[in-house]
């Protein structure tokens, strides 16, 4: 009995001393994963999780500041180089990171990596956005004077921070990480460096939101409208064609520009919508006016967040639907589209003029780094910003710009359009610098498309099908 006895209880203390080492094995495994999961192993820094619980203690006791990092052009750097030099280059990323933080130079916190090429730093104790600004400029700066490099190749590297407090800018570890989120976005967009969380600009927040859902149903109740601007010949003697410029027929507060109602919408994924309506609603009119005997192109204006590989599938989509000639189709791109995401645009820019669209740089000028992005784009024609424009009688310094302009322009092989032209005067100095074409409230004003038609033939610019009312209806 006693030996039975003995072997049962020696059985049951190996079974209880087996099941906790198995506890304590699993234990510590358990805990291995989380430090992993905890730790990024290339950089050695804090994950978006470690990040997340760093945070929210903070954010119960009283506040924190969160700026995000977004590396500019990481990505070309791991596609021409390869991904071990990428990753060598995040190393030295983050060791230059963690000396400016420790240096007491950058913001004092802690420096996380949340994956890619995206960093952050939590600054404990409640603060105000606006206290992070100096901080985070000193941060990209110690990222300039890094002397990185990949793969022995030296590199200049420079970022975009966005900036969000708590507690004026959310509340939560979610609030704040997608609010800095959006701010860096904005960093990016702008060419800012730095910029600070604005809940006005915010595409998710509150009021922006309401604002889409109200224009996604504005455009299935035919509540926007498009306005036609025509381009005219450098002597204002032919009409060369019509740019298409969205409105919002509201019913409340009447006829809305596109800057009361578009920036949201361009921050939003509704904005591929929009442009698709635009194309083929323009396409269209300009259908119907061929059939009127009316021989013009058509210009669109497609936003920085459409110009992706999305824009073929809609170009394709609104010329089969219209049975439109690519050729005479124009599509206005912005230089700051351009300049966001050089290597992308320059794709999509190449596909459509394989696809013989043609293509403008809008706002030329308006934006900062012009000519180094325009090499190797291969556009048609380029659109003087009309600032330049506008003034250029009055201001000899725009004289010069504009007239180097249309001489690079002319030496590129491009076609160059002045847009704002709102005097006799500005048109005949365009005319004498060489300008190709011209367009602005001297000629007309973007009209509705029955009164683009009137004007037309007002002008007597509808050539022989259009300009003779016994050969074509009144009215469209
Ligand atoms: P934009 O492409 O530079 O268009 C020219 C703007 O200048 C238009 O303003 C036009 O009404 C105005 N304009 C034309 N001639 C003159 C002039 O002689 N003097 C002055 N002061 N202004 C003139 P609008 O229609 O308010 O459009 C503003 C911007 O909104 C456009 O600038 C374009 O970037 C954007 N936009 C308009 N329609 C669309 C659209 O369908 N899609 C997209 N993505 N953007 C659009
Ligand atoms: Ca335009
Ligand atoms: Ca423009």
């Amino acid at each position: 009995m006693d030996a039975v006895w003995t072997a049962w209880a020696a059985t049951v203390v190996v079974t209880v001393a087996a099941v906790v080492a198995l506890a304590v094995l699993v234990r510590q495994r358990d805990r291995a994963r989380l430090d992993a999961a905890r730790t990024d192993p290339l950089t050695g820094l804090g994950t978006r999780r470690a990040l997340a619980e760093h945070l929210e203690p903070l954010l119960r006791r009283g506040g924190a500041g969160l700026l995000l990092l977004d590396l500019d052009g990481f990505r070309e750097v791991n596609d021409s180089l390869g991904h071990a030099a990428g990753d060598d280059l995040l190393v030295q990323v983050a060791d230059a990171l963690v000396r400016t933080v420790r240096g007491g130079e950058g913001p004092a916190g802690r420096v996380f990596r949340l994956g890619g090429d995206e960093f952050a730093v939590v600054v404990p104790g409640p603060c105000a956005a606006r206290d992070l600004e100096v901080p985070a400029k000193r941060l990209l700066a110690g990222l300039s004077v890094g002397a990185f490099h990949a793969d022995t190749v030296p590199l200049d590297l420079s970022g975009s921070i966005g900036l969000a407090a708590a507690p004026a800018d959310g509340r939560s570890v979610g609030e704040l990480l997608q609010h800095a989120d959006v701010a860096m976005y904005a960093a990016k967009r702008g060419r800012l460096g730095v910029a600070r969380y604005d809940r006005a600009t915010d595409p998710h927040s509150a009021a922006n939101l309401e604002l889409l859902g109200q224009v996604r149903r504005a455009m299935e109740d035919d509540q926007l409208v498009v306005h036609y601007q025509p381009k005219v010949s450098g002597d204002g003697s032919r009409l060369l064609g019509f740019e298409a410029l969205v409105r919002w027929d509201h019913p409340e507060r009447g006829l809305l520009a596109p800057a009361e109602f578009l920036p949201p919408v361009e921050r939003s994924h509704l904005v591929h919508a929009l442009t698709r309506w635009v194309m083929i609603t323009a396409l269209q009119q300009a259908a119907r006016w061929r059939a009127q005997g009316l021989a013009t192109s058509m210009a669109v204006n497609v936003s920085a967040a459409t110009l992706d590989e999305g824009l073929l599938g809609i170009v394709e989509e609104a010329l089969a639907l219209t049975r439109w000639p690519a050729a005479d189709l124009v599509l206005e791109i912005t230089e700051t589209a351009v300049i966001e995401d050089p290597a992308g645009a320059r794709r999509t820019v190449q596909a459509l003029r394989e696809r013989g669209v043609r293509v403008a740089v809008d706002d030329f000028g308006a934006g900062s780094t012009s000519l180094g992005h325009l090499r190797g784009l291969p556009v048609h024609e380029l659109k003087i910003d009309r600032q330049f424009v506008a003034e250029l009688t009055a201001h000899p310094e725009d004289e010069v710009i504009v007239s180097s302009v249309i001489a690079l322009a002319h030496r590129l092989g491009l076609t160059v359009v002045a847009e704002g032209v709102e005097t006799v005067a500005a048109a005949d100095r365009l005319n004498a610098l060489g300008c190709d074409e011209l367009q602005g409230f001297f000629f007309a004003r973007p009209l509705p498309a029955d009164q683009a038609m009137a004007w037309v033939r007002a002008e007597g610019m509808g050539g022989p099908g259009v300009d003779t009312p016994l050969v074509v209806p009144a009215t469209e």
